[in-house]
């Protein structure tokens, strides 16, 4: 595919920034070829600078539930422009937002704004620590939660895909009190407790895993959770960055119906630009400062042009409720997919549920890590460019999920549906 415009953009990025990219997936290196560049985004479309439309099915990795550039966001953004870019005193917009996610997310008593989803994840296991006054934290294999010291262990997402899971530069004493346990493993979590009593501060988990491919916790398996940091008194943290408002609008927990005493958000509650929370449990929330001794701080927290897109795009779910139609989308493209793979004879596994879905080319059923590293990433590289010669960007890598916005619904998914199809037929 000639893309004369991305491939000169990229040749100069590679001379500045560290392998052309800001974030390492984007680099393409798991599914082979040259990225391109975009330079507008509108609905479900993605438009790059060579002008090729693309239907877009990685959503700025989670963000743009409701498509790319929606109106009602760029309206809010641009109202809270006329009054300033940011003030670091507090601003209305900020108590808005509390409001709003207090009332969507079932354990939230109390939230505090940050600027990423990695600073909430790394500010949530600070707070879990400060609480309890314990060090060790339990996380699991594949879950990625940014890329804070503590958590880059045996890390999903990039680190997955680029085949070092753990990053140099990250001290043996810090790695040695994050303890790594397979997903939906019951009785690996109680060993690992009866293993270190009084030690654990936490456990950290995205409730369902989004970050090597999709994958949802079997049934009980967060129950288990919830009672194992009860008795142990061990914090729950839900990494619900990507899961949040997506799964719906109180994410996992509410659709499974379980508390956690943390939750950590980001990409969607921010509306396309730069946002993370957490909060929880008012007691354990009170221990940051300035009202206790665990230290949070942010210069841009709280952004009033941040918090306005978030708003607006969380009035937007409140409104429509478009979780129904979304899982419409999502199993019309799943079963897209089988129905061509059984044609074709081919063992493929698509986990789905509403917006979140993945394809992992493999006969074993995929629920941990270990399982979803025995699919074919050199199928699902073929796969992924014959998709996109055909105008369908998936994730770039075998180890990411699917996601899908509103604007995809009618002529998008129906194309998409189509190209899948064929790419199917060719591998
Ligand atoms: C994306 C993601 C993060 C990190 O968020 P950033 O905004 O990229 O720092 C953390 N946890 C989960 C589950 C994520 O999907």
């Amino acid at each position: 595919m000639l893309n004369p415009i991305s491939d000169s953009l990229f040749a100069r990025a590679k001379q500045l920034i560290p392998g052309g990219v800001n974030s390492p997936v984007r680099a393409f290196r798991s599914v082979g070829g040259a990225p391109f560049f975009v330079k507008a985004a509108h609905g479900a479309t993605l438009i790059t600078a060579d002008d090729r439309e693309l239907i877009d099915f990685v959503c700025t990795w989670g963000p743009a539930i409701h498509g790319h550039n929606h109106p009602r966001i760029r309206a809010a953004i641009a109202t809270a422009l006329e009054s300033g870019t940011s003030f670091g005193t507090p601003n209305p917009y900020e108590v808005e937002m509390a409001e709003l996610i207090v009332r969507l997310v079932p354990s939230i008593r109390k939230v505090r704004m940050c600027n990423s989803g990695t600073e909430a994840t790394m500010s949530a296991v600070r707070l879990a620590r400060g609480f309890t006054g314990r060090d060790k934290l339990i996380k699991f294999s594949g879950c990625y939660h940014g890329h804070s010291d503590s958590l880059l262990i045996k890390a999903g997402s990039g680190a997955l895909t680029h085949g070092h899971p753990d990053s140099a530069g990250i001290p043996a004493a810090f790695a040695q009190e994050t303890i790594v346990l397979p997903f939906n493993d019951p009785a690996a979590l109680d060993a690992a407790f009866a293993a270190n009593p009084g030690k654990i501060a936490g456990v950290i988990v995205e409730p369902y895993m989004g970050n090597v491919g999709f994958i949802r916790a079997e049934p009980g398996y967060l129950l288990h959770l919830r009672a194992a940091c009860t008795a142990h008194g061990a914090v729950l943290i839900f990494d619900e960055v990507m899961t949040g408002f997506r799964i719906s609008a109180g994410g996992v927990q509410a659709v499974e119906k379980i508390e956690p005493d943390l939750t950590c958000l980001g990409k969607i509650i921010g509306g396309g630009l730069p946002v993370g929370a957490f909060g929880g449990r008012a007691d354990i929330m009170d221990q940051l400062a300035p009202l206790g001794p665990v230290y949070q701080a942010g210069t841009l927290s709280g952004n009033p042009l941040a918090m306005a897109a978030g708003i607006a795009g969380l009035r937007l779910l409140e409104e429509q409720d478009p979780y129904a139609r979304l899982d419409r989308l999502g199993s019309q493209l799943r079963d897209a997919v089988l129905s061509a793979a059984r044609a074709k004879g081919l063992p493929v596994q698509v986990p789905q549920f509403g917006s979140m879905l993945s394809i992992f080319f493999t006969s074993t059923p995929v629920r941990d890590y270990a399982t979803a590293l025995q699919a074919d990433a050199k199928l699902f590289a073929r796969f992924f460019h014959a998709c996109l010669r055909d105008g369908v960007y998936l994730p770039p890598s075998a180890y990411e999920t699917v996601f899908l916005s509103t604007a995809h619904e009618g002529s998008a998914i129906a194309r998409a549906c189509e190209v899948m199809t064929g790419a199917i037929k060719e591998l």
